[in-house]
C-alpha cells in the first residue's frame, strides 16, 4: 500500500473513531458501573458481543468452556475468498485484539479493565468501518478472569489463539505512558508442615509444633531475600497456624506466591525456598509437603510492533516513554506474548503514585483522563493492527524478533 493511502487510512480511523466516540465512552462507563468478578462477567460480555454483532462481527460466546469468553471475528474483503467465521484461510494474517472486563472485589474497577474491554472492541469496529477493504482478519478476544484464573490461559490451551500472528492489548495506568516490558513470570507455592499435637503446658516435649516450622520458614525464606536477583518477589500468607491455644499446634501452612522474570527464573526461587522449608522441617521435625501451581508466565517484548503502537499513540499526541517499561507485576497477557508476537500499550489515566487496585484508579478509569486514553486507545490499536497487516514485512520482522532472530 502507498503512504498516502496509508495516510487516508489512518485519517478514516481518526474520524470514524470520534464518530463513535459518545457510544464507546457511555459503553465504558456503564462496565464501570456495574463491576464483575472473574469469571461472572455476565454484563459486560453480553454488551461487548452485541456491539461487535450490531457491527458485523461474527461472535462465538462461552468459548473455551468459559461462560463470559468470546472471540468475534471478521476477515476485510482484501483478505480473498473465504467469508468471515468460516475458519482460518492460509496466508491471511491475522491480528488478536484483546479485552479485560474483570473488576475487583471492594474496589470495583480499580484496574480500569472497563477500558480495555471497551478499546479492543472500539478498535476492531473503527478498522472495520474505515478500511473495510482490509487484506487480513481481526480477531478479538473477549478474555475474562484477569485479575483471578486467568482466562487467557484457558482459552490459549482451548486453542483460540492458534491460527493468530500477533496480538495487541491495551491497559490503563498512571504516571507515564508507555508500552510494556518484561513482566514477571509466578509460581504458588503452598507449604504444609505436620506435626504432633500434644498439651501445650502439661507436656510440650511430646509434641511436634508445625507452626514454629512455618515461622522457622518465614525466617529462612526471609535471609534467602538478600540473595536472589533484584527482579525477585517472595510474598507469602500463613493460612494455617494451628486450631486452640493449648494445643501444640498440629498442622500449619504458608503460601508463598513467588515471582521472577523468567519462568526459569521462578524455578529457581521455588527450589530455594522448597530448601528453606526443607532446613525449618529438620529443625522442628515437623513433615514438610508442597503444593506448587504455576500461574502467569512473563511477557516477552515485541519491540517490532511495540514500536509502531508507540508512535502511533505519539502521532494522537500521546507523551510515551521511549523504552518498554518493565512491570513489577504479573499479567495472563504474558502467556499471550509468549505464544505469538505481542504489544501491551499502557496509557496514562491519572498521576504517578496513584496506587493500582484502589479507589482512586477507579476513579480515573471513568474520568475525563479515562475517555481520553480509551480514544487515542481505540485509535491507536487500530492502526496498530492496519500496519501489522498492510505493511511490507512488518509482520515478518515480528515474528523474526519473536524466534530470537535478527
Ligand atoms: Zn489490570
Ligand atoms: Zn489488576
Amino acid at each position: 500500500m502507498d503512504d498516502s493511502r496509508r495516510s487516508a487510512a489512518l485519517a478514516a480511523i481518526d474520524q470514524v473513531a470520534e464518530k463513535h466516540r459518545a457510544e464507546l465512552v457511555d459503553l465504558s462507563h456503564r462496565i464501570h458501573a456495574n463491576p464483575e468478578l472473574f469469571f461472572k462477567e455476565f454484563k459486560a460480555s453480553a454488551w461487548l458481543t452485541e456491539a461487535l454483532e450490531k457491527a458485523g462481527f461474527a461472535v462465538k460466546r462461552g468459548v473455551a468452556g468459559l461462560e463470559t469468553a468470546f472471540r468475534a471475528d471478521w476477515q476485510g474483503s482484501g483478505a480473498g475468498k473465504s467469508v468471515a467465521g468460516e475458519g482460518p484461510d492460509e496466508g491471511v494474517p491475522t491480528v488478536a485484539i484483546l479485552g479485560e472486563y474483570d473488576a475487583l472485589p471492594d474496589v470495583g474497577h480499580g484496574c480500569g479493565h472497563n477500558i480495555i474491554g471497551t478499546a479492543a472492541i472500539g478498535a476492531a469496529i473503527v478498522l472495520k468501518e474505515a478500511y473495510p477493504e482490509l487484506p487480513g482478519r481481526i480477531a478479538v478476544m473477549g478474555c475474562p478472569a484477569e485479575e483471578d484464573g486467568g482466562g487467557k490461559i484457558i482459552m490459549l490451551k482451548a486453542g483460540l489463539f492458534d491460527d493468530v500472528d500477533a496480538a495487541l492489548m491495551v491497559h490503563p495506568t498512571t504516571g507515564d505512558s508507555k508500552i510494556g516490558g518484561a513482566s514477571l513470570a509466578t509460581t504458588t507455592l503452598t507449604i504444609n508442615f505436620k506435626g504432633k499435637p500434644s498439651h501445650a503446658a502439661g507436656s510440650p516435649h511430646l509434641g511436634i509444633n508445625a507452626l514454629d516450622a512455618v515461622v522457622q520458614t518465614y525466617v529462612n525464606v526471609s535471609t534467602l531475600r538478600q540473595h536472589v536477583s533484584p527482579d525477585v518477589r517472595m510474598h507469602c500468607l500463613i493460612t494455617k497456624g494451628g486450631s486452640v491455644i493449648n494445643i501444640v499446634p498440629e498442622e500449619a501452612e504458608v503460601q508463598y506466591l513467588l515471582r521472577a522474570s523468567t519462568r526459569e527464573g521462578v524455578r529457581d526461587v521455588v527450589q530455594r525456598v522448597k530448601e528453606c522449608a526443607n532446613g525449618a522441617g529438620l529443625a522442628t521435625r515437623a513433615t514438610v509437603s508442597f503444593v506448587e501451581a504455576e500461574g502467569y508466565d512473563a511477557r516477552k517484548v515485541n519491540r517490532t510492533i511495540g514500536d509502531v503502537f508507540r508512535d502511533h499513540y505519539r502521532r494522537l499526541g500521546e507523551t510515551m516513554l521511549t523504552d518498554p517499561e518493565p512491570s513489577g507485576g504479573s499479567t495472563d497477557f504474558g502467556d499471550v506474548s509468549q505464544k505469538v508476537p505481542a504489544a501491551n500499550a499502557y496509557p496514562r489515566i491519572g498521576p504517578k503514585g496513584t496506587p493500582g487496585h484502589s479507589r482512586e484508579l477507579a476513579a480515573f478509569a471513568c474520568s475525563a483522563a479515562g475517555d481520553e486514553a480509551l480514544m487515542k486507545s481505540v485509535k491507536a490499536m487500530a492502526a496498530t493492527a492496519l500496519d501489522i497487516v498492510i505493511s511490507p514485512g512488518l509482520l515478518a520482522r515480528a515474528k523474526r524478533e519473536f524466534e530470537g532472530g535478527q
